[in-house]
């Protein structure tokens, strides 16, 4: 279906560049204020159940679920050895994928890498360009931050804090929690507050020994904190509640929707307010300035598919192209009053760019359950977050921050262990009978927030609609390695002290980027000469312009940002509806 035309003689109450999570919950909040909002995404509507096909059997896809011959996927090796844009060197790959875009499930929906370049430090940059951006294949981890997080500064001395507390985001987790649906159990934790959950899903044996044995360390392994809806939302007549098909983890998206996805969570019912416009295949390139006032007067974007050039105008511009991608749009944006991008009159556009480590891991084995009959595992949306435990009470000697870890065990359509040698009778009895035992966990930890990692705008290299590419300026740094040093010994720790048995531990640390957790190029703050937004995510320089992803975060705490991003900005978007409705932006 061709895009609307969209109504160039008006003025819209807002422009919002971006239909992710941030994007997505812009569009809520302001059309429920009653606004007049156009939503502009640079990527096609997809039709997402037809990506997805969450209940297709891999020996009913052509590939077994792979991508099709010609298209290739980067792995952890390919991006050590070679150096951004990764199209040099994979010229008989035709379309070529990030690491994330390996199954035919997913390659609609992340970019080709050879359309969107990228330079500089090597960097697994993961974008999702559709409608709903990166909130199709999430991994639904859902987890709020703490005072620990948003004071860090107060408890270790580096850094900046934010402008804000717990006390001022916690009633928009709320709403956020009540409006999409979250499952989890309360544990009670000062560092990771507990959201309003719905139904929980359970451990299973292996990860009840794992938390058992655990306990007397006092670390505290829980539910997956998801967001997906296990008992429905009645006001959401675009999302089935989950049915436990276990089938999340296998294709990335849920094509019912119990996973949260923007699309059907925030855009669809915003458009039944009748107060949305979506324009997709809509690449924006510059948020335009009236040379008057200074204030931001619209957007000049390119469509996708035809290269016409169009340029819209807004009360207000609202920025939600993700983390890396609006830190490239305020860049781009430079006119006469602002030679150096829009909002960047601090110069902190592009630097304090943050995110999490990834890498060390342990995998093993709760022999007890050798041989024991199969159970119904995989019929959860996740299945367990060791939570954080270093830099709380004690100082750790070696790193400040901390780090939790994801994981999972139990039986499942492709047990672990079914890459061991052998065949015949023998290998398929030596697979029954160890799967379901084993159980593996790897860490996500805090990447310190430093204005010497940045990214800025490459000179030459463009994509493919002749738009100044990002590079990349990005490392982690000692206190990141020396995290993950750490990361492997406790993991070994734990897993020994809940009698598993230990079959693999990995300090090697993953490519930066791996995590898809970018955050703080654009970060807030009280002070703007050392920072680009206010509490309320609004510029300090441009009051009608609002940046309302990741790129505000002060820190990126360890903990996953996604949940954070959409009560920001519901925050953000409340701010803005009453100001707007003052006359005082
Ligand atoms: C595989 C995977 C697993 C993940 N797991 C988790 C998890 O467990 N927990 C968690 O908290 N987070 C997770 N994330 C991260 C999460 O998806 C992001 O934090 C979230 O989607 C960020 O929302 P956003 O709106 O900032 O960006 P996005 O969701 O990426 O949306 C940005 C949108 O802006 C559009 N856009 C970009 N540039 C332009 C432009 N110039 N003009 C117009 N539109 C533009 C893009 O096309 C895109 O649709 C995961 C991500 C992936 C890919
Ligand atoms: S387990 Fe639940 S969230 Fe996951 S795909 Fe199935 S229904 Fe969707």
């Amino acid at each position: 279906m061709a895009d609307p035309e969209v109504d160039l003689s008006k003025k819209y109450d807002a422009v919002i560049i971006g239909s992710g999570a941030a994007g997505g919950m812009a569009a809520h909040v302001l059309t429920t204020h009653g606004l007049q909002v156009l939503l502009l995404e640079a990527g096609k509507k997809l039709n997402i159940e037809q990506e997805l096909r969450s209940m297709e059997w891999p020996y009913d896809n052509a590939n077994r679920g792979g991508l099709p011959p010609g298209s290739h996927s980067l792995n952890h090796n390919e991006y050590t050895i070679r150096r951004p844009p990764y199209g040099p060197g994979f010229e008989k790959s035709k379309n070529l994928y990030s690491y994330i875009g390996n199954s035919d499930y997913m390659k609609n929906i992340v970019v080709n890498e050879r359309d969107n370049p990228y330079t500089g430090t090597n960097y697994a940059w993961v974008r999702a360009r559709c409608l709903g951006g990166k909130t199709n294949i999430w991994g639904r981890l859902a987890l709020r931050l703490s005072d620990y997080d948003f004071k860090a500064k107060d408890r270790d001395g580096y850094g900046e804090n934010w402008p804000i507390s717990y006390s001022d985001i916690a009633p928009y987790y709320d709403k956020v929690d009540l409006y999409l649906g979250i499952t989890g159990v309360k544990e009670n934790l000062p560092h990771l507050p507990d959201s309003i959950f719905q139904r929980p899903t359970k451990l299973n044996c292996a990860e009840v020994t794992l938390k058992q044995g655990i306990q007397k360390m006092g670390r505290v392994l829980t539910q997956y904190r998801a967001g997906v809806t296990t008992d429905g939302l009645k006001h959401n007549k675009y999302r089935s509640r989950c049915y436990g098909r276990g089938a999340c983890s296998r294709k990335g998206g849920c094509d019912i929707h119990a996973a949260f996805d923007s699309p059907t969570g925030l855009i669809y019912p915003a458009m039944d307010t009748g107060n949305l416009t979506l324009r997709t295949n809509s690449v924006a390139r510059e948020i335009t300035v009236d040379p008057e006032t200074g204030k931001a007067s619209g957007v000049h974007f390119t469509d996708s598919q035809t290269m016409k050039d169009y340029t819209v105008r807004g009360k207000t511009v609202i920025v939600a192209a993700s983390t890396l991608e609006s830190a490239r749009l305020l860049l781009l944006s430079k006119s006469r009053l602002y030679p150096n991008g829009l909002a960047n009159s601090s110069g902190h556009v592009g630097h304090n760019f943050c995110e999490h480590i990834m890498g060390p891991h342990v995998a093993g084995q709760a022999t007890d359950l050798v041989g024991k009959p199969p159970t119904l595992d995989d019929g959860r949306p996740g299945s367990f977050y060791l939570t954080r435990f270093r830099n709380l009470a004690e100082k750790h000697p070696k790193f400040i921050r901390g780090y939790g870890f994801e994981g999972g065990s139990g039986s499942s359509m492709f047990p672990p262990g079914t890459d061991s040698s052998g065949f015949g009778a023998s290998f398929k009895e030596e697979i029954r009978k160890n799967q379901g035992s084993y159980i593996a966990m790897g860490a996500f930890g805090e990447v310190l927030s430093r204005y010497e990692n940045f990214v800025d705008l490459d000179p030459v290299v463009k994509d493919k609609w002749g738009i100044p590419a990002l590079r990349f300026h990005y490392k982690f740094g000692d206190n990141e390695h020396r995290m993950a040093e750490d990361m492997k010994e406790t993991a070994q720790e734990m897993f020994e002290a809940a009698g598993l048995k230990i079959i693999f531990v990995s300090d090697r640390v993953l490519t930066e980027g791996w995590s898809i957790h970018e955050l703080g190029t654009a970060r807030m703050g009280n002070d703007a000469k050392t920072s680009v937004l206010n509490q309320f995510q609004q510029s300090h320089d441009v009051k009608n312009l609002f940046v309302v992803d990741g790129s505000a975060f002060v820190n990126a705490s360890c903990q996953n940002p996604t949940w954070t991003i959409m009560a920001l900005c519901w925050r953000s978007c409340d701010y803005l509806a009453d100001q707007l409705a003052k006359n005082e932006l």
